[in-house]
């Protein structure tokens, strides 16, 4: 279930959407497409563009948090070949499902989003790589460039200005791998989706050999709303030292499941409550706050947290996507883990060793463990096998899949005991996983 979260202070990408107004008309009547207009008849220079920006304390939201326009800035200027602007919409995180509302509700703030990121930069051939899984949305995003293409917001002269940006649509096949921006760059060429060594990194090097920003979704729909507000309101939107706000997607054990959008650096415990708190008010045993790469943090400490980057990185994890998976008492953390360690091996793309044979290992590892059949020394084992994987391979992969499994072990490590010395989980009965 999917709800818009619309009562908290100053929402400003999902707001008021249904899922039956998001058209080119309906953009418009929202004040959509102003932004634009105003930056193309004012000419304005791309530098106050990049500075909104910076003032904005804008944080890419597709899981690395890395500031945009400092992003921005790592392009040449005066490059006189062609550049490119790709939108990442692959999302396959588990436990994130934001940027497919983006594009479902609102898929013009994301063009909005493209053409002013292009103008600053001054690249005038934008794509969108939407994750194949998602079908519907793909086919409302070709609608929505329909649209803004024969009302002149894009093509090669953006209402008379004499500045071009044009976009088109691609979609993946469904691979996970495809989401980090060299394989989805990869894949673009028609190649299979195996990430790149870097550097070069892509503002170098990217797309058919090219200068390439690659940004997330949620990070370019914020755009015209910074635009518009100018980056230090937006800024203030945050709450401590967050800044501006951020769509939580919650899932797991939480009574109202789905997107929430509020001042980056809420506690945690407001964002829970919004979400209806828990399953029949039990305990949060456990929260993945950024995705399911993120470490885990027992909910105890959890809930003294705000949701903001810095203070989830001081807690020992990563505030990534914002995907919050949360788990309740009833959960056996074993299998939780095992859940997720069988999703990175079956997502890994195969071409370096540690996350090849790693991630297998893991999964045996694991199913020894929740099956009874390991050694106390497995759990060393286990912890030598995802240190031996995180840092040593091409992409974050590698380490997406281990630092779960350092985690759990570090939170909940009498309970991986208990499993193995009893041969039962303590708390949760019923079919294995
Ligand atoms: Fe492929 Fe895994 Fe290596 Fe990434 S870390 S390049 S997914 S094998």
């Amino acid at each position: 279930m999917t709800c818009l979260h619309d009562r908290h202070a100053e929402p400003v990408l999902l707001k008021g959407l249904t899922g039956d107004n998001w058209s080119l008309a309906d953009y418009l009547q929202r004040g959509g497409y102003r932004q634009i207009r105003r930056i193309l008849s004012e000419r304005m220079p791309p530098e106050e563009i990049v500075a909104e920006v910076r003032d904005a304390g804008l944080r890419g939201r597709g899981g690395a948090g890395f500031p945009a326009a400092l992003k921005w800035g790592f392009m040449p200027k005066g490059y006189k070949g062609q550049m490119y602007l790709v939108c990442n919409a692959d999302e396959s995180e588990p436990g994130t499902f934001k940027d497919r509302d983006i594009l479902r509700y609102n898929p013009h703030a994301v063009i909005e989003g493209m053409l002013i990121a292009a103008y600053a930069m001054g690249i005038s051939k934008g794509y969108i790589y939407i994750h194949g899984e998602i079908w519907s949305v793909y086919e409302r995003f070709e609608e929505a460039i329909a649209q803004a293409r024969e009302a002149g917001w894009l093509g090669e002269n953006l209402l008379g200005s004499g500045v071009a940006f044009d976009l088109h649509a691609v979609h993946g096949y469904g691979a996970y791998i495809c989401g980090e921006e060299t394989a989805l760059l990869e894949s673009m060429e028609g190649k299979r989706g195996n990430p790149r060594f870097k550097p070069p990194f892509p503002a170098a090097n990217g797309l058919y050999g090219q200068p390439t920003t690659i940004n997330n979704v949620e990070t370019l729909a914020y755009v015209p709303f910074i635009m518009a507000m100018g980056g230090k309101a937006w800024a203030a939107l945050g709450q401590g030292s967050g800044r501006g706000t951020k769509i939580f997607s919650v899932s797991g054990d939480v009574k109202y499941p789905g997107n929430y959008e509020v001042p980056l650096g809420i506690p945690f415990a407001e964002l829970l409550a919004l979400a209806g708190g828990t399953k029949d008010g039990r305990k949060i045993r456990a929260v993945i706050p950024g995705g399911s790469s993120s470490p885990v943090i027992p909910g105890e400490t959890m809930l003294s947290l705000d949701m903001d980057y810095d203070a989830i990185a001081k807690a020992g994890s990563m505030l990534g996507t914002g995907g919050v998976i949360v788990l309740d008492e009833t959960r056996c953390m074993v299998r939780a883990l095992l859940n997720l360690a069988r999703f990175y091996r079956n997502e890994s793309c195969g071409q370096c060793t540690p996350c090849r044979e790693g991630t297998g290992w893991l999964v045996r590892l694991l199913e020894r463990i929740e099956q009874g059949d390991a050694a106390l020394s497995d759990l060393d084992l286990l912890d030598s096998v995802a240190s031996n994987i995180q840092g040593r391979t091409v992409c974050a992969l590698g380490d997406a899949a281990a630092m779960p499994v350092r985690s759990f072990l570090r939170h909940f490590r009498s309970e991986f005991e208990y499993h193995i010395e009893h041969k039962r989980c303590p708390v949760a009965a019923g079919e294995r996983v």
